[in-house]
């Protein structure tokens, strides 16, 4: 059995650095292999496009915003696991509901 899965790490499209990957319907979107790389992902938008300072492991500051905390790394992002083909991906919180993929 393959234990491959991606994680969507909720950046916008246009900021995110990971790879793509397909679906059944949509537009190719992004990815990462890993929780870790996702947190990165996002912690890197927060900053270098919203203006957020790092103070923290997974805390960022704004001002005028309240702090932002992030998920753990190990946790960060929403899982998918491979599709039958190896080639598409849904998320695993949603198995079933096939083809709608948020983020
Ligand atoms: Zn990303």
């Amino acid at each position: 059995m393959s234990t491959k899965y991606k994680v969507l790490c909720g950046t916008p499209r246009e900021h995110c650095i990971g790879s793509l990957y397909s679906t059944d319907q949509d537009l190719p979107k992004k990815s990462h292999a890993s929780h870790e790389e996702a947190f990165k992902c996002y912690a890197r938008y927060l900053v270098k496009a919203e203006g957020y300072i790092r103070i923290g492991p997974r805390e960022f500051r704004k001002d005028g915003h309240p702090v932002r905390v992030l998920t753990k790394k190990i946790r960060f992002g929403g899982r998918l696991r491979a599709g039958k083909e190896g080639s598409r991906y849904m998320p695993a919180s949603r198995a079933g509901t096939r083809g709608i993929i948020v983020g």
